[in-house]
């Protein structure tokens, strides 16, 4: 979905579970560069090769991947796509999430417990297939770690705003050119309205809306969201409302 020039919302689809789940990456690029923020579940390369090439975009333009955080949905076919690079995309995310991104740390929510929510009402079959996926996570080496504030010089500047509290080293991106808000998994949108963090899926409640206090601090049209995708009606007041809650 086009969400303004030079950004598209991609709409990836996880077949495996019992439901359809859709998931957001935003790609944002201009005539010198491309960055994907985040990069679906394992086995999404084709998707998110097919969703890019629709836009005219190619493997070979990407300069960067930013990942908002470390859960497995986002950081999921990074290494394939790094795979097939020549060496040429540096992996940015915030510090706090890099050790698991790495591997180096067990991924926060990759046990049973954390997952339930998740495995709820799947078959056996399917419930042990995502459970063996986080058991043996994908690793990528993260290149550049990202701090709040930061102004990333590309595609008409990306701020870098520190969200933690869905996991520890959570971070949204603002595009400056079009206003739009990538909330990564900072606050899920169901049809167009936000609804703040998800709670079965966020460790961290009282931070996560916390963190959602920062982004009155930005010009905000659009939002995206990772689980529920574009929210563009009144995105000032819906923040609003749900910060005054806190
Ligand atoms: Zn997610």
């Amino acid at each position: 979905m086009k969400i303004s020039d030079g950004v598209q919302m991609l709409e990836l689809y996880v077949e495996a579970f019992d439901s359809r789940q859709e998931l957001n990456p935003t790609l944002i690029w201009d005539d010198e560069t491309a960055i994907l923020i985040d990069t679906g579940t394992p086995g999404q390369l084709e998707q998110i090769r097919t969703a890019m090439n629709e836009v005219g975009v190619s493997m070979g333009n990407l300069k960067a991947i930013i990942l908002t955080h470390q859960d497995i949905d986002h950081i999921g076919s990074l290494p394939e796509i790094l795979n097939e690079s020549s060496g040429g995309i540096e992996v940015y995310a915030h510090e706090v999430d890099k050790p698991y991104i790495e591997g180096e740390l067990p991924l926060m929510k990759g046990n049973p417990d954390s997952m339930a929510w998740q495995l709820e009402g799947l078959s056996e079959e399917v419930r042990q297939k995502v459970l063996a996926s986080v058991e043996n996570p994908p690793t990528a080496k993260v290149d550049r770690t990202l701090v709040d504030g930061e102004e990333l010089p590309y595609c008409g500047g990306i701020r870098v705003i520190f969200t933690p509290g869905h996991t520890p080293g959570h971070i949204s991106l603002y595009l400056k050119k079009g206003k739009i808000l990538v909330a990564g998994d900072a606050m899920f949108s169901v049809e167009g309205i936000l609804q703040g963090p998800h709670q079965p899926s966020t460790p961290d409640m009282d931070t996560a809306f916390q963190s959602m206090k920062k982004y009155m601090d930005f010009d905000i049209e659009k939002v995206v969201c990772y689980h529920g995708g574009l929210s563009q009606n009144n995105v000032k007041n819906q923040l609003e409302d749900l910060v005054r809650k806190v």
